[in-house]
């Protein structure tokens, strides 16, 4: 089943809404994500997806999860795959990995150098450069179901947008069906977007652009996540959770969470609003924020009935 079918499949709630996971660091971890794993499920999630990290161990847990994803859970599993330190042979033999577990939708990317994403970006010397590239090669292996990602606010190494919408556009042409947003703070970014993609191809610009939305709590972390990844808080919503967060030396979390579920209600209702298709909540594998929004939109939370996938 693609991800583009199940986005157009009856859904609960306003919108179909889809969830971010992110690899454990240990059993414990693990043991959160399966708890978040559960609540998600029982409220019917479009599709999840399970980010792939830089080193090793990780990696083959990542691997093992989104299996057991597929075949413990009643959840449509999507594996983000990266060309960070991959020759084309073992990209090739994940893919497979990833098949034989009955996973065949992958979201191609590039990746950040390991250690410091806004580093020099090293090919492997029988590897991949671009996200494209990726997208073909998971496309040449068979009938795999392909996403991108894709930057309301540019990506942090493209020279201006004109060049970013352009890559984006050549990752569709490539065979990607539809891409997912890097988080952003302000829907406008989105919107733009939306427009340069359909000024530059209309065809492509028909594919399914999937807002990623995250639900600030904490302040600091929030500030450190946007350093890393070069898109910016807008001054008007810095200024509503740093009100939040207090003079003290320590924020005041739950004042801050409190605005962030604020916040995240409102480019949620203004998405719903413009027609995006879905929104796609990164969880930090905590289900507690994200349904609270969910909750605000009018998606029943206290059903616990799973929706079984399709
Ligand atoms: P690309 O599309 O290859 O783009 C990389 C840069 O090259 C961009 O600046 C682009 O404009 C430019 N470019 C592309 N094609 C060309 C070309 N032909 N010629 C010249 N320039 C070109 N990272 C992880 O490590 N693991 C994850 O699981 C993960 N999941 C993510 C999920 C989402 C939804 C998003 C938005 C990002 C995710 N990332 C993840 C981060 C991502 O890997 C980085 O942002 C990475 O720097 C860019 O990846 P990409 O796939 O967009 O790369």
């Amino acid at each position: 089943l693609s991800i583009v079918d199940r986005l157009s499949a009856p859904h609960r709630g306003p919108i179909p809404f889809s969830v971010e996971f992110m690899p454990p660091r240990d059993a414990e971890g693990e043991e959160r994500l399966w708890r978040t794993v559960r609540t998600f499920e029982r409220l019917g999630p479009a599709f999840v997806s399970m980010t792939y990290g830089a080193g090793g161990s990780t990696r083959d847990r990542t691997v093992r999860i989104t299996g057991q994803l597929a075949s413990q859970t009643t959840l449509l599993p999507v594996a983000h795959l990266t060309a960070v330190n991959h020759s084309i042979d073992e990209l090739r033999s994940l893919v497979g990995a990833y098949a034989a577990q009955g996973i065949t939708n992958i979201l191609a990317l590039r990746g950040d150098p390991p250690g410091d994403p806004l580093g020099e970006w090293v090919r492997h010397p029988r590897g991949l450069t671009y996200a494209e590239e990726l997208v073909r090669l998971i496309r040449d292996l068979g009938d795999f179901h392909v996403g991108v990602a894709s930057f309301p606010e540019g990506h942090h190494r493209a020279p201006d947008l004109e060049q970013d919408t352009r890559a984006l556009v050549d990752k569709l042409r490539a065979g990607a069906e539809y891409s997912i947003t890097q988080v952003f703070f302000d829907v406008e970014h989105y919107l733009r977007l939306r427009d340069r993609l359909a000024a530059a191809d209309s065809e492509q610009a028909a594919k399914p652009l999937i807002p990623g939305i995250m639900p600030i709590t904490s302040l600091a972390s929030v500030r450190k996540m946007v350093s890393l990844s070069g898109s910016v808080i807008p001054v008007d919503v810095e200024a509503r959770l740093a009100a939040a967060a207090g003079t003290g030396d320590q924020e005041d979390r739950a004042a801050v969470r409190a605005v962030g579920i604020d916040l995240a209600t409102e480019w949620a209702q203004r998405l719903i609003a413009e027609g995006a298709p879905c929104l796609h909540f990164c969880s930090l594998n905590f289900a507690k924020a994200s349904t609270e929004v969910l909750a605000r939109l009018g998606v029943d939370i206290t059903s616990a009935v799973p929706v079984v996938a399709g």
